[in-house]
């Protein structure tokens, strides 16, 4: 299938509350990640939301944003039609500097969901900001996310020293007044390398919170940011009280530097000139008995291995959200489908 629109992932994420599953949403910049884990989601038979952060769409276009931006989303739609799953695409703290990038976005139908991510404002200016690409998304069938709270750590371009938790009357409140899909809270998390064992997840917050949002009427999935390192047994709790969606981009950084720095110093003699041999690179060691191997250098070669560590890791990381068995390829009926 090619990728999603937001119709479609509504479902998936109604379809998640009912069953008491989540989706893992992986972050992507380049393609060994997003092949890893097309191959990892297609073998578990489950839907895959792939993020783009802001960062991710300057480092992929060179600088630009929106020809990163481009270029990622259609990369992720070209490679998502052979695959029997549903593709999902999410923008990942946009802030609203932004603004125009959305627009884009939204027009072009580059993505299924958006996250506006307006959490270092104030209360009433995270409402407008959120408020604002709710009214730019109207019509597109493409989600909103909005993160109510602070989340500790440095994640891409966004970083907080501090952690303010999510009050369950303001998520009402807020989730009303924005008009948001999907509620990002903060309930303990922490972007960045993150110890679980560490960290004092407010689960409790997360049941108050889901408990006041269906009270109002509200039945707005929960998104959990800095979820790399969480233990299993969070991760299950937090889906029992209403998270959908819980973000994965530093663990995935890890087992692909892991999986080339092995690689690499394993192979380095077959890379790296030895002792005594100058290290002639302009002319290819043309003047050297010595010569590289290119059936090591070629980054193909580490390329292939990381792809393979990260469909390995995004095997055991879909399994504590247990989202595999319920691929939905079926966007046909999905009227928001994005047009390719
Ligand atoms: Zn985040």
């Amino acid at each position: 299938m090619p990728f999603l629109g937001g119709s479609a992932l509504k479902e998936a994420y109604r379809r998640a509350q009912r069953g008491g599953y989540a989706y893992m949403a992986n972050n992507i910049a380049e393609p060994n990640t997003l092949l890893g884990l097309l191959d990892a989601y297609t073998e578990a038979k489950s839907d895959l939301v792939v993020q783009i952060s802001p960062g991710a769409a300057k480092y992929a276009g060179g600088g630009d944003k929106l020809a990163g931006l481009r270029a990622l989303s259609g990369l992720i739609s070209v490679l998502a039609v052979n695959r029997p799953i549903g593709v999902f695409i999410n923008l990942d703290h946009f802030t609203t500097q932004e603004l125009a990038l959305m627009d884009v976005a939204i027009r072009e139908r580059l993505v299924s969901s958006i996250m506006i991510d307006a959490s270092a404002e104030s209360f009433e200016a995270n409402i407008r900001a959120s408020a604002e690409v709710v009214r730019m998304a109207k019509g597109s069938g493409i989600l909103v996310e909005a993160e109510l709270g602070k989340i500790r750590g440095v994640e891409d371009e966004i970083s907080s020293d501090e952690a303010f938790y999510t009050h369950p009357d303001e998520a009402v409140e807020f989730v009303r007044a924005s008009g948001a899909d999907l509620l990002a809270i903060a309930i303990g998390t922490e972007h960045g390398v993150s110890k679980g064992r560490k960290i004092e997840l407010r689960v409790d917050l997360a049941k108050a919170i889901q408990a006041k949002l269906h009270e109002a009427g509200l039945d707005t999935p929960l998104v959990l940011h800095g979820s790399s390192g969480l233990l299993p047994g969070q991760v299950r709790d937090a889906i029992r009280y209403g998270v959908c969606k819980l973000n994965k981009d530093t663990h995935y950084q890890y087992v692909y530097s892991r999986a080339a720095c092995e690689f690499y110093l394993k192979n380095s003699r077959a890379i790296m000139p030895p002792d005594g041999v100058e290290d002639d690179i302009v002319d290819l060691f043309s003047k050297s008995d010595w010569s590289p191997d290119k059936k090591l250098f070629d980054p193909r070669v580490a390329g292939k291995l990381v792809q393979e560590k990260i469909k390995w890791i995004a095997g055991e990381l879909l399994a504590q959200g247990s989202s595999g068995g319920h691929a939905n390829p079926s966007g046909e009926s999905d009227s928001s489908t994005a047009k390719r």
